[in-house]
């Protein structure tokens, strides 16, 4: 049966010699011992065990069919010599019936037998661990051995290559010292937790070189078990993709970002414009979107050539990107079109006066090589959720706004409802003539008397704005201040105002009290914008031989919040000239009182939506109670605004409240008309009787 399959290579090359020698060397010595070949030369050494040298040999050499071979060959000679009476096994056949015989051809053909099986498996596990080891140290597959203890035991050529440590020089140590301390503490304790529970886990991690290069790998780890279950340690099998994730960065760069700005892209924009839509839909916020298209671009482009285009859009570029940071996102839609996500809720309020800031910025002229060059821009305006509220057809109905700022002239912005653009119109107008306001003099400051509600008598009053407009009539602050907000003629307003209260508080001190006090509303840009001219303020008061006690500054928690360190040192500064401060719409904003005590605030001014909804069975009355007794126990006196009726007046006054403010006593009025308080004793009238009940 073993013979059925050929041996193999027996006779190829210089083992043909060792077959021959093999066999003729089995046959003689079967011959010598079985037959009596040379009796009388080796009769005396020829044994039955020479047969178990040829056996040996066989089964190292020459495998089943060797054993088989001389098994066969061997018992057929023996048999021959039984049958004649001669040689080793000469007198079996008379006396043992060739028991002894078989027995010896059993003991050598299991001999044999089991040495080629030994043989046998001894050659095909080196075979294993031969080839084994050609894979561990020729794969492109980075290879790295741990015992139990997770310190290196083994590592491959390509581990060596990826990574760059020899083997010397990171056997012993931990896998650790490749770490490039990228990855959290609970990644590692996830990784292993997963490794404990199935055995193996596969990621990608981001490690150090030796050279302390970066890399990113996909690692696989799997667990060694011993006989017994025990854990032996981990092999870790990983290939470098540092390259491939480079690559794909690339490619993903290139297609969401333009080339020539690096901004965004119209793609990328869209991606974004979605995110941002759907995040104003969860905060129930606005959104803004522009697109900036510049005039007569490619005019430029023809006449002075792309590269000098190139260049001249690098720099739109970084004149937009200055502006836009930390208002919205940016990016480039086409070859002159840019759009921009004004999605910063703090700005959005503040879009009309974005736009204007923008066309100003874009319109000033380029420098660029030799050439001097004008460029301005058109810009369509699109809100979300008035116009739409999905990225498409907002872009619509952007692209449309902005094309008929094309079409009114250029250099100019629309929305694109006709509602906003008409309030815009409206308000750019209103901006505009507020410029020439102060020269034209057309500002006027009122007074409003504020009341000692225990005694009735008036020595304060506040300074309040109006702006009587050549056409549209009176204007309140509430429209106009926030403009001058906007544009930053605040700053200009609020000196004036400074001089004029200055100058009529001086008035009033002369001739008729001479412990007046004119409180002036400063607004929190005047904070901002750095304008801390306040010495310049206590000089002129100096010499309008005025004391500093003589003005009171009101000021909104806004300006607190906004300019922390600013407004403490102005504070300071206030104090130790006398000044006092009032903290006006107390109530509306994060209201601290213990807070407060840190600034040095002398008023607190009820905000005049607590006053309005005093009575006897409101909450706001326990709110204004409260205020008013926290504010005595920190030590400040409290100013309640908008009092309209005799109600909320008795209300206050019982509950301590030092000063009072509304119509009930008299709408802010011009100062001429204010004197003939003074007239009056000085004291609140025309009700005095009523007045005076409590
Ligand atoms: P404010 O500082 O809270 O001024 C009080 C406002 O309440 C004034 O409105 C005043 O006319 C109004 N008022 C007074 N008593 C009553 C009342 O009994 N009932 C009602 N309903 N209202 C009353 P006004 O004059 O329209 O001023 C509005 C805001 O404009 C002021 O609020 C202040 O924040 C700002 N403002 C006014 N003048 C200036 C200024 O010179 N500079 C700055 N930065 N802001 C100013
Ligand atoms: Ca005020
Ligand atoms: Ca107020």
């Amino acid at each position: 049966m073993t013979w059925k399959e050929l041996p193999e290579g027996w006779f190829e090359g210089y083992r043909a010699f060792e077959t021959i020698a093999f066999i003729s060397l089995t046959f003689l010595a079967g011959q010598i011992v079985f037959l009596e070949w040379f009796h009388q030369e080796l009769g005396f050494i020829a044994r039955g065990y020479w047969i178990i040298v040829f056996v040996t040999w066989g089964a190292i050499r020459f495998g089943r069919h060797g054993i088989t071979f001389v098994v066969t060959m061997t018992f057929i000679q023996a048999m021959v010599g039984a049958a004649h009476g001669i040689g080793f096994f000469g007198r079996d056949l008379q006396e043992s019936g060739l028991i002894n015989m078989q027995l010896a051809f059993l003991v050598i053909s299991v001999i044999g037998l089991l040495l080629t099986l030994v043989i046998h498996e001894l050659r095909k596990s080196q075979a294993d661990m031969k080839l084994a080891s050609i894979v561990y140290q020729s794969s492109s597959e980075a290879m790295m051995v741990t015992d139990a203890n997770k310190s290196i035991i083994s590592v491959n050529p390509a581990f060596t290559e990826v990574t760059g440590f020899q083997s010397d020089e990171i056997i012993g140590k931990t896998p650790r010292i490749l770490s490039a301390g990228l990855h959290s503490k609970e990644f590692y304790q996830a990784m292993w937790r997963e490794i404990s529970a199935t055995g193996k886990w596969q990621g990608e991690i981001h490690n150090r070189r030796k050279s302390g290069e970066l890399f990113t790998e996909l690692l696989s780890i799997n667990t060694i078990y011993g006989p017994g279950g025990a854990i032996q340690g981990w092999v870790g099998l990983f290939v470098d993709i540092s390259e491939k994730r480079k690559k794909e960065e690339l490619i993903w760069k290139q297609a969401n970002y333009d080339l020539l700005t690096e901004l965004p892209n119209r793609r990328m924009i869209h991606d974004r414009l979605n995110e941002e839509i759907m995040k104003c839909q969860r905060d129930n916020r606005q959104l803004a979107l522009m697109l900036i298209n510049l005039d007569r671009f490619r005019e430029v482009n023809d006449t002075l050539g792309h590269q000098y285009g190139d260049q001249l859009l690098i720099e739109v570029t970084r004149r937009l990107i200055t502006f836009s940071q930390e208002k919205g996102i940016l990016g480039r839609l086409g070859s002159d079109e840019f759009a921009f996500i004004l999605s910063n809720p703090n700005e959005i309020n503040r879009v009309g006066f974005c736009v204007n800031s923008i066309l100003e910025q874009l319109a000033i002229p380029y420098h660029l090589g030799n050439e001097i060059t004008y460029l301005t821009a058109s810009i369509g305006l699109a809100l979300y959720p008035e116009d739409a509220n999905d990225v498409t057809t907002l872009l619509k109905c952007a692209d449309q706004a902005m094309y008929t700022a094309k079409r009114e002239g250029r250099n100019c912005f629309y929305y694109y409802t006709s509602s906003m653009q008409e309030a815009a119109i409206a308000r750019m107008r209103l901006a505009n003539d507020l410029r020439y306001a102060v020269r034209k003099k057309e500002l006027i400051v009122h007074y409003q008397p504020i009341i000692d509600l225990s005694t009735g008598s008036i020595h304060k009053a506040e300074a309040l704005i109006r702006w009587q407009h050549p056409r549209i009539g009176m204007i309140s602050p509430d429209k106009f201040i926030p403009i001058a907000e906007e544009t930053g003629l605040i700053i200009e307003i609020g000196e004036w105002v400074f001089h004029q209260a200055a100058a009529q508080v001086a008035l009033f001190r002369a001739n008729y009290n001479p412990k007046f006090q004119i409180s002036i509303n400063k607004s929190p840009l005047q904070f901002k914008m750095g304008s801390n001219k306040c010495h310049l303020w206590f000089e002129h008061l100096k010499q309008l031989g005025l004391p500093g006690e003589s003005i009171v500054i009101e000021i909104t928690e806004s300006s607190l919040m906004e300019s922390k360190d600013n407004i403490c040192n102005y504070l300071l500064m206030l104090r130790d000239n006398g000044m006092q401060v009032a903290l006006d719409d107390f109530g509306t904003g994060y209201s601290s009182l213990a807070y407060l005590k840190k600034f040095d605030i002398d008023y607190i001014k009820i905000d005049k939506s607590f006053v309005q909804n005093l009575n006897s069975d409101s909450d706001d009355l326990i709110l204004c109670e409260a205020m008013i007794v926290m504010a005595h126990k920190l030590g400040l006196m409290v100013i309640a605004e908008g009092i309209e009726t005799w109600d909320q007046f008795e209300l206050l006054k019982k509950f301590g409240c030092n000063y009072g403010q509304g119509y009930l006593f008299s709408k802010p009025i011009p100062a001429d008309e204010f004197s003939k308080f003074f007239e009056k004793d000085n004291i609140f009238f025309p009700k005095k009787e009523k007045f005076l009940l409590n």
